[in-house]
């Protein structure tokens, strides 16, 4: 998994770019897959594509971790599920998070596995029967994390209720999942807790009678902190697309390649005066003349409104942000020196690999007070999603 480090600008000419793209190299995409079926061997690798794809794209990124040997997809939603169905994948699909709203029948007809917390499980039946198929199952322990699945106090009678249905031929207990609260603060004594729990609750599944193909707990900070976490399967979402979930280590640190580049190219560069006041508020003013580059990307496109002096790349240089970012724009000071007519077309990074020095979207992720899972996640559909790499 030695593959060159590819910058989108040095793959895709300029020229060819929309003037706005989330540019995303599916070779990254696959070379974190590799790296992370390493790390997890002999667990197998679930590519969690929920959220479209964390932003990247779901059906894109889903084909890639596929071709590149991740074993399964995961989604939130059955509606997510459908549409990577739709687009003629059929690998192993999970999808966990329902409402009595939620196309149970739909899922059953389409073959994809359920996350099960207990109230869903009579609904899940009903549409096994209308299908005439049985549905396949992954039972969900909250092992403290308090959101979704069953507490400790439900776990046997959910248990013993979804064995009865397996015995009437409805349904197939798979699987026993549950999710960690604080793995990416490795040093926390709460993840050993958690995992105590998880392994009752498999003991209890097992002895009850359930065949299960996979147990599975880990996310992407236990995939590289917690080796115990492992199981069968581990599911693994913000790593696949190359960012870290820790906030002490880098991708770099990790060996992972972020896939997507946001860039635009820049809309105007133009000289102004000493004390030039900019953007809404006038919350910014040159200190001596200067020269200002407009950059066609706003939080109408999921530039944070909230991020102060965030990163952008521009002709092997990074500079700040400076007013407030508006719906459609945003601007940075280019400084006294800058040639207006050799910058103007020029292209503006706010985040991409950072194998140039370039921002990442960590960098924004600190200057929005974030993490970086929201700044990939929170790009709007405005901005053109553009494909690198082998298949693209
Ligand atoms: C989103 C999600 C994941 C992936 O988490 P990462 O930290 O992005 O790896 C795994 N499991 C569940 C249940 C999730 O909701």
């Amino acid at each position: 998994m030695t593959s060159e480090p590819t910058t989108a600008s040095s793959s895709v000419p300029t020229s060819r770019l929309p003037e706005r793209a989330a540019v995303v190299d599916l070779d990254a995409i696959r070379h974190n897959i590799g790296v992370l079926r390493k790390v997890a061997e002999p667990a197998r690798v679930m590519a969690v594509v929920k959220a479209d794809g964390y932003g990247h794209g779901a059906v894109p990124v889903a084909r890639a971790a596929l071709e590149a040997g991740a074993s399964w997809l995961g989604v939130a939603h059955i509606s997510e599920a459908l549409g990577l169905r739709a687009a003629g994948i059929d690998a192993p699909i999970l999808a966990w998070l329902h409402t009595p709203d939620s196309n149970f029948s739909a899922a059953v007809a389409a073959g994809i596995d359920l996350g099960c917390s207990g109230w869903e499980l009579e609904r899940i039946v009903a549409a096994a029967r209308e299908q005439e198929r049985p549905a396949r199952v992954h039972l969900k322990i909250d092992t403290g994390l308090g959101r979704n699945g069953a507490t400790p106090d439900r776990w046997d009678s959910l248990v013993g209720e979804a064995v009865e249905h397996q015995d009437e031929g409805l349904l197939r207990v798979v699987g026993v999942f549950s999710h960690l609260a604080v793995a990416d603060e490795p040093s926390r004594p709460e993840t050993d807790t958690q995992l105590g729990a998880f392994r009752e609750a498999i003991a209890l599944a097992e002895d009850a009678g359930c065949d299960l193909e996979v147990r599975h707990i880990a996310n992407s900070p236990a995939i590289f902190s917690r080796p115990d976490a492992h199981f069968d399967l581990v599911r693994a979402g913000v790593s696949v697309y190359g960012l870290s979930p820790f906030e002490e280590q880098s991708s770099a640190d990790l060996g992972l390649r972020p896939a997507m580049t946001v860039r635009a190219t820049l809309s105007q560069v133009k000289r102004v005066p000493d004390r030039q006041g900019v953007s809404y508020g006038l919350l910014y003013r040159t200190r001596g003349a200067s020269t200002l580059g407009l950059v066609p990307l706003g939080y109408a496109d999921g530039v944070p409104r909230t991020s102060e002096a965030g990163p952008v790349r521009i002709a092997g240089e990074t500079y700040p942000v400076v007013g407030r970012v508006a719906m459609d724009q945003i601007v940075v000071d280019l400084g006294p020196g800058a040639d207006p007519d050799a910058l103007a077309g020029a292209e503006a990074v706010l985040f991409g690999s950072g194998d140039d020095g370039g921002p990442t979207a960590d960098d924004w992720a600190r200057a929005a007070g974030t993490i970086n899972y929201e700044i990939v996640t929170r790009i709007s559909p405005r901005v053109p999603r553009v494909y690198i790499g082998e298949g693209a």
